[in-house]
């Protein structure tokens, strides 16, 4: 029986081994640009839910808004304001909105996994919101929406919609780690979740897709 940080360690490394890029890519090297990326992560990211809905029988409905701000700027959720160095769903308009130039410092960081965790992790939420799940803790909702991520992104490279590529090792792993709380407060209504639990959630998704989350 393989222990389950092995497999998650195991997972990563396969995932981790590549880089993710759209196929065919317009660029035959693979060098898509920071905003290709965030587009093409939310429109394969939706198109993966429309057709999830569509199986059960739902009808998903795309977010309104997909918003790049910069700092301080960034549009408010209700009585919310954006804050710098963010992505979040808002649930009042139905949005998403990121914090672009924190989002490209990760991309140029760490590569591009970060966006393809981020958006259909924030996705996920949207989602959440259609399928009006609900939790006790925050952070059950959030680890979801990590899960979630896993299942879109293997579903996509399974698809042949993203592809793999060499180079990046580690990447989505470090990723993860960087986005884990740095303690495990379940009760703290802003966790996310430790590294350790974020790396799992995503791995069940990705092993056993959407419907395991
Ligand atoms: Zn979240």
């Amino acid at each position: 029986m393989i222990r389950p940080l092995a497999l998650v360690l195991a997972l990563l490394l396969l995932l981790t081994a590549c880089g993710l890029t759209r196929a065919p890519s317009r660029d035959v090297r693979g060098a898509d640009s920071f905003d290709d990326d965030v587009i093409t992560a939310r429109q394969l990211t939706e198109q993966f839910w429309m057709q999830q809905f569509k199986q059960q029988g739902l009808t998903y409905r795309p977010i309104t808004a997909f918003i790049p701000y910069s700092g301080d700027s960034g549009p408010r959720c209700g009585n919310e304001r954006a804050v710098p160095n963010n992505a979040f769903y808002c649930p009042l308009g139905h949005f998403v909105a990121y914090d672009r130039d924190w989002m490209e410092s990760l991309w140029n960081e760490m590569g591009d996994g970060s966006v393809y965790l981020i958006v259909p992790h924030e996705l996920g939420h949207a989602v959440q919101a259609q399928l009006e799940s609900r939790f006790e803790l925050n952070v059950q909702q959030e680890l979801q929406a990590d899960c979630y991520a896993g299942g879109t992104l293997s579903a996509l490279i399974n698809s042949g919609a993203l592809r793999a590529e060499p180079g990046d090792e580690d990447e989505l792993l470090l990723n993860l780690e960087a986005a884990g709380d740095p303690t495990d407060d379940w009760l703290n209504p802003a966790a996310h979740g430790t590294a350790q639990q974020r790396q799992r959630s995503f791995a069940t998704g990705y092993n056993n897709s959407v419907g395991a989350c």
